[in-house]
């Protein structure tokens, strides 16, 4: 295989979803020569890759937390006609505070000029192959495409690949899933069906509430352009229909429920329901196997909609995810690893680069149960939580920082991060942390906090430094 080096930069960020791209955008608008890999042709990462959405919250209550960069992403897309922005969720349980609906094509586009304009350089279709180490400091990394094998230097590396692929190539200790056993939450495919009689749908749901664990409707609290302006609406149940189906033998799913809602398109309902356990998505056999389950699944549920659920007589798939959606793997170790008492406690930190807000929301590692003893997990954060730098900075990897769902937390604090409203934001940390490291030329761990803090409140980040809405005590 040819051998090449690509470019040198200031910062170099590996994977584009959403913690990478506004990562990206954060170092590149701070002046520093960026470049972003990533292994599809695209960015967006889960949400255009793997078909999942809508954004969860930006928002605790009806604070809004996650704003700068994330924010003008939303703008631009609502301005470009592919999202409803924020919209409220009522009741807010099993969804957060509001969730956004976007349209993936749009989201791409719209990725693609955001990073462009900042003046961000793109390798696609690039994927990593090791990382670049040099007594202890990564250098770059190396990645595997088109032209070869091509090294990519910079002075930091930003790992936003979600799994932690650079971390771990580079030798970083990282806990993967849970301490004790190490499972992680499931893998799922996503997929839409179209032709569906909305209205015959949400008659059942309305008139049959005890065969559901939770609804929610969603509403705007402005005016949104006349062709978004449908019912909104999530629902979580058919429990007598797939224990039918089940016991008839006429349903391959690995949950006992299924979980649907409505997407930015009239007619077309999007199933967050298929679930593969046990499997992990860093093992190249377990994630083929995965996809393969995944796909079965979703052609099972879509058979079983047509013949069970109300309104989808004439539907059919019209999308699935173009990969199975990885919601946890690695958790790379950090200078402080952020807990499940610092999220539901709402704990602040002095040297607070990002923040979350979203409940520890974890789907049955193990089995199919939803929200019920022994199933999955759902507890709402007393506040807004600082997410400290020091969970972006490695542990014993010098030249790296985390970003996204791979920063240094546990099990638990990853239950709540892991939503794309706080991705964002993370990665917002992640991109000033690096441009200010690199800009300065220090290790990120030496990097003036201070100096990170004022770089993304310039980039309109709300840090609440003031402390204005502070919640508990810093440990
Ligand atoms: C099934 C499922 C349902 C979810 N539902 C929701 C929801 O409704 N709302 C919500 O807000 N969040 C949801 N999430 C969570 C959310 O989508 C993710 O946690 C979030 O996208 C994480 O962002 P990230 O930037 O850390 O990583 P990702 O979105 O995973 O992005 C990582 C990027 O890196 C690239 N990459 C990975 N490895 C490599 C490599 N080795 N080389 C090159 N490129 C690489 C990938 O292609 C991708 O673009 C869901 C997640 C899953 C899996």
């Amino acid at each position: 295989m040819t051998e090449s080096v690509h470019s040198h930069s200031d910062v170099v960020v590996v994977g584009g979803g959403p913690s990478g791209l506004v990562a990206a955008i954060s170092a590149a608008r701070a002046g520093a020569k960026t470049l972003l890999i990533e292994q599809y042709g695209f960015l967006g990462g889960m949400a255009t890759a793997a078909s999942v959405g809508p954004f969860s919250p930006f928002h605790y209550d009806d604070q809004q937390i996650t704003v700068g960069i994330p924010q003008e992403l939303i703008e631009r897309l609502m301005a470009a006609g592919g999202s409803t922005g924020h919209l409220k969720c009522i009741p807010e349980y099993g969804s957060g505070a509001t969730m956004a609906y976007f349209d993936r094509e749009i989201y791409k586009e719209v990725a693609f000029d955001m990073v462009e304009e900042a003046g961000v350089r793109l390798l696609l279709h690039s994927f990593l192959a090791d990382a670049i180490v040099e007594n202890g400091r990564v250098r770059g990394v190396r990645v595997a495409n088109k032209s070869g094998l091509q090294s990519v230097f910079g002075k930091v590396v930003v790992d936003a690949t979600g799994d932690g692929d650079v971390a771990a190539a580079a030798g970083a200790a990282f806990q993967w899933g849970r301490q004790g056993d190490e499972l992680a939450q499931p893998m799922t495919m996503f997929f839409e069906m179209a032709g569906v009689d909305v209205a015959a749908l949400r008659g059942y749901i309305a008139a049959h509430p005890a065969d559901f664990e939770w609804t929610s409707v969603l509403k705007s609290p402005r005016p949104i352009p006349r062709e978004f302006t449908q019912d909104y609406f999530v629902a979580q149940g058919f429990k007598s229909f797939v224990a039918a189906a089940k016991a008839a033998g006429e349903l391959e799913l690995g949950r006992d429920t299924v979980l649907l809602q409505s997407t930015l398109r009239e007619g077309t309902i999007v199933f967050n329901s298929t679930r593969i356990g046990k499997l992990r998505g860093t093992d190249a056999d377990q994630f083929t196997e995965a996809e393969i389950v995944g796909r079965r699944q979703a052609m099972s549920l879509a058979a079983f909609a047509r013949k069970y659920l109300p309104g989808f007589a004439n539907a059919y798939v019209c999308s699935t995810g173009g990969q199975i959606g990885v919601r946890e793997s690695r958790h790379v170790l950090g200078e402080y690893v952020l807990t499940r008492d610092d999220v539901v406690e709402g704990r602040r930190f002095p040297d607070v680069v990002a923040r979350g807000f979203f409940p520890v929301d974890i789907h049955d590692p193990k089995g199919g149960k939803g929200y019920q003893e022994g199933g999955s997990t759902w507890i709402k954060p007393k506040g807004p939580y600082d997410i400290p730098i020091r969970c972006l900075i490695p542990h014993s990897t010098d030249g790296l920082v985390l970003c996204g769902r791979n920063i240094s937390a546990t099990h638990e604090a990853h239950g709540s991060l892991r939503v794309m409203g706080t991705a964002f934001g993370i990665g917002h940390g992640a991109g000033a942390t690096a441009a200010v490291a690199a800009l300065s030329d220090v290790a990120p761990r030496e990097v003036d906090v201070a100096r990170v803090q004022k770089l993304l409140i310039g980039q309109r980040a709300n840090l609440d430094l003031k402390g204005s809405n502070s919640f508990a005590a810093t440990p």
